[in-house]
C-alpha cells in the first residue's frame, strides 16, 4: 500500500492523509482546510487526487483544519461513508454551517473563494456514520479499524488501522490531534499499541508548557487583579469547541465554591453555545471530574448564576451597554475573525482591560501581533494603539508539549514499530523533536513534504 501526506505537512493546518491499497481500495484520514499555504490559491478548492476514487473517510475530530473540506470532497464526487464518533458528528453540522457563513462573507469581500454551500453540507451529513471508541469495525476482508480516545476535544479519536495485503497484516496508527494530559473536561489520550507505522501530530514538538499552576489558580489570579482590584474587564479569546467549555467550567467551579465574587461572565459565540449543548449531551465522553459534576448538579456543565449567554441582537446590546467589571469569553482564539474582533476593537485602548490569550497563535495572526508586543494594531479597518494589558497562558492547551509527545511515543513504541511520520507541526519543531528522541526511535522518523508518497 501507499501512504501520501496531502496536508498538514510541515505545518499545522489542512490535515489530509491518503492510504491506497494494492487492491485499489482507498482510505482518506481527515480532510481539513489549509489556512497556511498562501502560495497555492487552489489548495482547498481542488483535490490532488480523484475524490470519486476514495472509498471511505475516517475523521479524527471536528476541528475545521481536520474536517472543514469534507463537504467540498462530497462536491467533487466522494460518495463513501464518513466515519467518526457521535459527538464529532454532532459538532460537524454546526461547524460546517459556520464555515459556509464565513466563506460567504469572505467571498463577498473577495478575500477567498467559496468552497461549498449548504447543499454540500446537507449531502455530507447524509454520508456520516458514527462509531464507538474501542469498537473494531471491519470495512472489508482486508481492512479493519478501531477508534481510540485522543484526549484532544470531545469525541476526538486516534485511528488504529489493520490492513492485510499479501497475507501480511500491518497496523497503522494516525494520532489525529492529541490532548494535553490532565486537561480540563477531556480524558487522557490512549496510546495505540502494536503499531508498524505511526503518523503523529507534533504541534508543540519543541515547546514546554510553562504554566505549572492549575487552571483554577490562573483564573483566580487574573480575575482578581483585573476585575476585582482594577474593576476592569477581562477578555479571553477562545476557540468555540473545547477551550471555551474548559474556561466556563473552571469559572463555574470557582464561583460555586465562593473563590471568586459573582462577576458577570459573557459567553459571546453562537458556535460555542451550540458546542456547550453538545458537551452536555455527550458528557459520558468527558473525564471523571466532569461526569461527577454533571451527576452531582444534575444540570448543565456550564451554567452558573453570573453567566450571560449572548444569543441574539438584544443580548449583544445588553452586553455592549454593560459598564461594570466583567469577563468576556469569545471566539476566535487567534483573534482573526468572529465576535472577538468587536471586543478587541472596543477595548484595545482601554488601560483597565486585560486580554488573556489562552492558546497558540500562528505567526501573522492578530493574536500573534499582540503577543509580540506591538504598540499599534490595525483592526476593523482602523489603526489603534494598544493600551490594554496583553497576557498569555498555556494552562488550557489542547495539545501535549514536547515531553507529552515523547511520553506518548514511549508508550506506543514496540518491537514492531518500523516507521514514524511527523505531521501537523512546524518544520523546525519537528526537527527539534526528532533530535530529542532516543537514537533507535530517531532512526524511524520521516518528515514528509506535501504530496510525498511512501510504500508501507
Ligand atoms: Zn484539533
Amino acid at each position: 500500500m501507499k501512504y501520501t501526506c496531502w496536508g498538514a505537512a510541515k505545518q499545522v493546518t489542512g490535515s489530509m492523509h491518503l492510504l491506497q491499497l494494492d487492491s485499489g481500495y482507498t482510505i482518506l484520514i481527515d480532510c481539513g482546510i489549509d489556512y497556511e499555504d498562501k502560495t497555492n490559491k487552489e489548495i482547498n478548492a481542488q483535490f490532488p487526487f480523484d475524490a470519486r476514487e476514495v472509498d471511505v473517510l475516517i475523521l479524527t475530530h471536528a476541528h475545521i483544519d481536520h474536517s472543514g473540506n469534507i463537504p467540498n470532497l462530497v462536491k467533487h464526487g466522494f460518495k463513501g461513508e464518513i466515519i467518526c464518533t457521535e459527538p464529532t458528528a454532532y459538532l460537524l453540522e454546526k461547524l460546517w454551517i459556520d464555515s459556509v457563513n464565513i466563506q460567504n462573507n469572505n467571498s463577498k469581500r473577495r478575500k477567498s473563494v467559496r468552497l461549498y454551500g449548504f447543499k454540500e453540507v446537507k449531502d455530507a451529513n447524509e454520508q456520516l456514520l458514527t462509531a464507538n471508541f474501542y469498537e473494531r469495525i471491519e470495512l472489508n476482508e482486508a481492512v479493519a479499524f478501531t477508534l481510540l480516545e485522543a484526549g484532544h476535544i470531545i469525541g476526538a479519536a486516534s485511528v488504529r488501522l489493520e490492513i492485510t495485503e499479501n497475507n501480511e497484516t500491518k497496523i497503522i496508527g494516525f494520532t489525529g490531534d492529541l490532548g494535553n494530559p490532565g486537561s480540563k473536561l477531556i480524558v487522557d489520550a490512549v496510546p495505540m499499541k502494536g503499531l508498524d507505522v505511526l503518523v503523529t501530530e507534533t504541534t508543540y514538538g519543541n515547546r514546554h508548557h510553562k504554566e505549572k499552576r492549575t487552571p483554577e489558580e490562573v483564573l483566580i489570579e487574573r480575575v482578581t487583579k483585573t476585575c476585582v482590584n482594577q474593576e476592569g474587564r477581562l477578555i479571553i479569546p477562545a476557540f468555540s469547541v473545547g477551550r471555551t467549555q474548559a474556561i466556563l467550567f473552571t469559572l463555574k467551579k470557582l464561583f460555586n465554591e465562593g473563590k471568586l465574587p459573582p462577576i458577570r461572565v459573557f459567553a459571546d459565540s453562537p458556535l460555542a453555545l451550540a458546542s456547550n449543548n453538545i458537551h452536555n449531551r455527550f458528557s459520558d465522553y468527558l473525564n471523571e471530574e466532569t461526569r461527577n459534576d454533571k451527576r452531582d448538579t444534575e444540570g448543565s456543565l456550564f451554567d452558573f448564576k453570573s453567566l450571560y449567554l449572548v444569543e441574539d441582537d438584544d443580548d449583544v446590546e445588553d452586553m455592549e451597554m454593560y459598564r461594570d467589571a466583567c469577563i468576556i469569553v469569545s471566539s476566535a482564539g487567534m483573534l482573526e475573525g468572529g465576535r472577538i474582533q468587536h471586543h478587541i476593537s472596543d477595548h484595545i485602548q482601554n488601560p483597565l482591560c486585560t486580554i488573556l490569550i489562552a492558546g497558540f497563535c500562528s505567526p501573522g495572526t492578530l493574536g500573534a501581533q499582540l503577543l509580540e508586543g506591538q504598540s499599534q494594531i490595525r483592526i476593523k479597518g482602523k489603526d489603534k494603539y494598544v493600551y490594554a494589558t496583553v497576557m498569555q497562558t498555556d494552562v488550557f492547551s489542547a495539545h501535549p508539549d514536547t515531553q507529552g509527545l515523547q511520553d506518548y511515543f514511549a508508550a506506543s513504541d514496540s518491537d514492531t514499530l518500523q516507521q514514524i511520520f511527523f505531521v501537523h507541526g512546524e518544520d523546525h519543531a519537528m526537527h527539534d523533536l526528532k533530535e530529542l528522541l532516543p537514537a533507535p526511535l530517531q532512526q524511524k522518523v520521516t518528515i514528509p513534504s506535501r504530496g510525498e508518497g511512501f510504500e508501507l
